[in-house]
């Protein structure tokens, strides 16, 4: 079985159960599609990265050796790796989520119900030095506390606090028309403005309050400023669109010279009664999402930071074969 296949059928189990695994190995993380979850694993081969989120209802078991080297076993699967060590949030990277909690209330999200707690710059400097000596990136995301403003400004304080380490800095926001300009203007390298959904409706559904329209226009300003393969943009699969609905919301996005970032849904929160995307979903929309990648002549393969660098929950075309 290639890759590509075995990182979707993981994915659409949800992770597996871990089977005597030691704790240390374990993620517990507030921000991401395991956000206040029972945490996951960061599982490698040669051929690349899954984050395997504990499930205790999953197929698939996940055991470990004292070394590291791990096998994740189930129906008709047998996958041979080893477990990475996870800098902070996911291995190699600082990402760090500065407001943990919400105004918002988007549906799928957990962060909302998040302790209403902010980092501050020296918080986000204290947390950087303790690992790094092993990260290439540092990236930064938030809810939003206070206000859409209010929580920018915090963290144009953050990000200009963190650009003193000399490494790749990566931002995921809310954003204000502005935040393109101000982040392109302190040195961050990439951004990654969420869309969220493959239609103007499912997002008015699923994120009152937020505007489709601005993050679109945001993220159109930024290919201007950060340039092309820069510009990110997550979209998650299985929040009730059609194929051809997601496969427009991803053309939209690659003929701006955005890389979208098709997740599988995570059941959580209120959407928790929707089923996962199945393997075979996940593969067909990966093969749209790599043609249209090629049309438009964009490479995830080039991302620094964030989820692209990371690939840990999504199938990268160019990354995952
Ligand atoms: S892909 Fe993104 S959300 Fe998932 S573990 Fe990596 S950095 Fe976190």
């Amino acid at each position: 079985m290639h890759w590509r296949r075995l990182k979707a059928e993981i994915l659409a189990h949800g992770g597996a159960r871990p089977e005597g695994v030691p704790d240390r190995w374990r993620d517990r993380s507030t921000a991401g599609p395991g956000a206040r979850g029972p945490g996951s694993y960061f599982f490698a081969t040669d051929a690349g990265r899954v984050r395997v989120a504990v499930n205790p209802d999953s197929p698939l078991s996940l055991k470990v050796a004292d070394d590291g080297t791990a096998v994740i076993t189930g129906p008709d699967m047998q996958v041979k790796g080893w477990l990475e060590k996870v800098a902070l949030h996911c291995p190699r990277q600082a990402y760090i989520t500065l407001s943990e909690g919400c105004i918002f209330g988007c549906r799928y999200c957990a962060v909302p119900s998040g302790p209403g707690r902010y980092k501050t710059a020296d918080d986000v400097e204290t947390l950087v030095r303790t690992v790094l000596d092993r990260i290439d990136a540092i990236s930064i995301t938030s809810g939003v506390l206070g206000s859409v403003a209010a929580d920018e400004a915090r963290a144009l304080v953050v990000v200009e606090r963190v650009m003193q380490f000399g490494i790749p800095v990566g931002v995921s926001i809310y954003p204000t028309r502005e935040t393109p300009r101000r982040l392109h203007d302190l040195g961050v390298a990439e951004v990654k403005f969420n869309v969220e959904t493959a239609t103007a409706d499912l997002f008015a559904e699923m994120c009152p309050g937020l505007e489709y329209e601005l993050i679109w226009e945001v993220l159109r300003e930024s290919v201007a400023l950060f340039g092309r393969n820069r510009v990110f943009s997550n979209v998650i699969l299985g929040l009730g669109e059609t194929d051809d609905e997601m496969a427009a919301c991803i053309r939209r996005l690659t003929e701006m010279g955005v890389i979208p970032v098709i997740r599988p849904l995570t059941p959580a929160a209120g959407v928790a009664h929707l089923p996962r995307p199945g393997a075979d979903r996940i593969l067909h929309i990966a093969d749209i999402q790599e043609e249209a990648l090629a049309q438009a002549g964009l490479d995830p393969s080039q991302a620094r930071t964030m989820c692209s660098a990371c690939t840990g929950c999504d199938l990268v075309p160019g990354v995952d074969l």
